[in-house]
């Protein structure tokens, strides 16, 4: 351990608990992967052509690391924040330009994560060509649940679901995934060295919508687990969050 003599206390590594294990996973970096449902492009008016295009991404600060089960607080500057679910692919091993065939190589597991988004924020961004960092780089946005081992498994079905208050809103299956867990792999490996503890959210399907505070949000993967959120008031002005 460094014996740095900070001016202010290094915010601490977000970490994850891990099926099974006593170990926590830490946390690296934080991918996201753009319309990767087609009805869910289409819900968002831009469908995608696979055969034309390439996946896209956006990442989020580490800092935004929430538990699955806390309360967050609604967010500021959105009048729409939304809910995304999605399957997390969990990184265990380095890779660089990766092909699919191998990509099972890079997998440590898998978690439930949701991609809590102010959408109006994003798609004024979108539509103006600016960058969507007030819409997704939300503080306390990327929710995440437990790590479940299955190293080199390759998830390619699944039901993944999202319910607001008991209520189902969002019911896919991962066999929908434009791209698969194996290209996204490859294809956002020829971008960057992938590395331990990195987190690769999949992108969700369709039936995003918003919640307000108070709503109670739960979503599940089969054969993963679930993930769950609970929206609390804004902050009140001049406050900072508590420490965790
Ligand atoms: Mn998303």
């Amino acid at each position: 351990m460094s014996q740095a003599n900070f001016l202010w206390a290094p915010q601490p590594v977000p970490s994850l608990p891990v099926r099974g294990s006593s170990q926590r996973a830490p946390v690296r970096r934080l991918f996201f992967v753009g319309r990767n449902y087609h009805a869910h492009a289409v819900e968002m008016g831009r469908p995608v052509d696979k055969s034309a295009e390439r996946p896209f991404y956006f990442t989020k600060s580490l800092d935004t690391v929430v538990e699955s089960g806390a309360t967050v607080a609604y967010p500021s500057g959105t009048q729409n924040f939304h809910f995304e679910m999605e399957l997390v692919v969990v990184i265990g091993k380095p890779g660089f330009q990766v092909p699919a065939a191998r990509a099972h190589e890079l997998i440590y597991g898998y978690a439930c994560g949701l991609d809590m988004t102010r959408r109006d924020l994003q798609l004024i961004a979108r539509d103006k060509g600016r960058p969507w960092d007030l819409g997704k780089d939300v503080e306390q946005s990327s929710v995440c649940s437990e790590v479940v081992p299955m190293p080199g498994v390759v998830l390619e079905r699944g039901a993944i679901e999202l319910a607001v208050n008991g209520q189902t809103r969002q019911k896919s299956d991962l066999d929908k995934l434009i791209w698969n867990i194996r290209e996204i792999i490859e294809d956002l490996s020829q971008f960057y060295e992938l590395q331990p503890g990195d987190l690769i959210y999949t992108g969700t399907p369709e039936g995003v919508g918003a919640v307000l505070p108070g709503d109670r949000i739960g979503g599940h993967v089969d054969g993963v687990g679930e993930v769950s959120l609970t929206i609390g008031p804004a902050r009140a002005e001049h406050t900072a969050r508590r420490a965790a």
